[in-house]
């Protein structure tokens, strides 16, 4: 797959039943549809108040960041927020393919949820630290 922003071939990562795709130049993450989920099942998370069924109902964000095309349909894909103090901001396949997070956002994301509902500290330090390690993002 190549990455929305470098346009550079992204390598796979596999942790759990989950696949990733990673570019490692700019630390970007490709969540294919329903693999964040699954991310958040595996760090014991699996109630968390995200919208993200409704992600396409959102409302667009304003930002100045360039927009991004989906590397599966390739089709420009719509830039929203999720989450809380601050906000992630994520682009988003009109389609419903997936997701993409710039680096470090999903550490920040996955932490903030964490803070809120004071997960099981293992399971969640298992999965940041697999982001951290992986994906060389800041902690
Ligand atoms: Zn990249
Ligand atoms: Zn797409």
């Amino acid at each position: 797959m190549i990455c929305p922003v470098c346009k550079k071939d992204m390598v796979d990562i596999e942790y759990h039943q989950i696949e990733l795709d990673y570019c490692t130049r700019c630390n970007g993450v490709w969540f294919d549809a329903e693999e964040l989920e699954l991310l958040l099942d595996q760090a014991d998370l699996k109630d968390h108040d995200l919208p993200l069924d409704d992600l396409l109902n959102l409302p667009e964000a304003k930002t100045s960041e360039k927009g991004r095309k989906c590397p599966i349909c390739n089709l420009k894909m719509k830039k929203t927020t999720i989450g809380k103090e601050p906000e992630v901001l994520i682009d988003a396949c009109f389609q419903g393919d997936g997701l993409w997070f710039d680096g470090g956002e999903v550490n920040h994301l996955i932490k903030q949820i964490a803070t809120k509902k004071k997960a099981e500290a293992s399971s969640q330090q298992q999965v940041l630290g697999f982001l951290s390690e992986v994906f060389k993002a800041e902690q």
